[in-house]
């Protein structure tokens, strides 16, 4: 059996986070909380909340923290978040952080590990121009490492695979300087309170997987 996890991964745009993030929730059986794919979700049906969204994230923004705590919230509250939780894209600010501990704490808990999945600007600005993802299922693929990509066909649903709208290179370039600028001082914050590992994000998605499970304990 598992011990109960609770974690953030944390890194910069294109870091990884989102296919670490899948790969841990099956091995450890929690849920992936990703608020990027909860914003993606909402834009691709249209809802209040997915117009509003929407402006800030094709220019490379932050969604406002009034709207985005909120979800994460209800989200954290619902009853499979019991056994643990992987956010992916939450904390984004040190606001969002400290909002983060007093709900866990209202909750009567808190986080076990901060994962910093770390990258450098150039390696992302190449990994993000040539990622697609599938729009029904969210799996994500990248054009240089995979044969689906260039297919262009989702092998886990059928869908047509697309690029994300901020995934163009302007807007990676802006996400870039929101991310050095309001998410980047988490890493203190969290070293800080002893809850930081860092993690290589430049070589392969299976290189990352391997030091993640190491410094979990977790075997292959
Ligand atoms: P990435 O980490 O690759 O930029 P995400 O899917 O996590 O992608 O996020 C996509 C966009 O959604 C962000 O650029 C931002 O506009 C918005 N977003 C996601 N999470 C948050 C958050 N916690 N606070 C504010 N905006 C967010
Ligand atoms: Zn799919």
């Amino acid at each position: 059996m598992q011990s109960i996890m609770r974690l953030v991964i944390l890194g910069a745009p294109g870091a990884g986070k989102g296919t670490q993030a899948v790969i841990l929730s099956k091995k450890l059986q929690i849920p992936h909380i990703s608020t990027g794919d909860i914003f993606r979700s909402n834009i691709k049906n249209e809802t209040p909340l997915g117009k509003l969204a929407k402006q800030y994230i094709d220019s490379g923004a932050l969604v406002p923290d009034e709207v985005t705590v909120g979800i994460v919230k209800d989200r954290l509250a619902e009853p499979d978040c019991i056994n643990g939780f992987i956010l992916d894209g939450f904390p984004r600010t040190i606001r969002q952080a400290e909002t983060l501990d007093r709900m866990l704490e209202e909750l009567g808990t808190k986080l076990d590990m901060v994962i910093d999945i770390e990258a450098g600007d150039d390696i992302i600005i190449k990994r993000l121009t040539g990622r697609r993802v599938c729009p029904e299922c969210t799996a994500i693929y990248h054009l240089r490492t995979s044969e689906t990509a260039r297919r262009g066909i989702c092998e886990k649903c059928g869908a047509k695979l697309i690029q994300r709208e901020d995934d163009s290179e302007e807007t990676v370039k802006n996400r870039l300087k929101t991310y050095h600028d309001q998410t980047e001082p988490l890493i203190s914050y969290y070293e800080g309170k002893g809850l930081l590992v860092r993690v290589g994000g430049e070589g392969s998605a299976a290189d990352t997987t391997a030091e993640i499970y190491q410094v979990l304990g977790l075997t292959e």
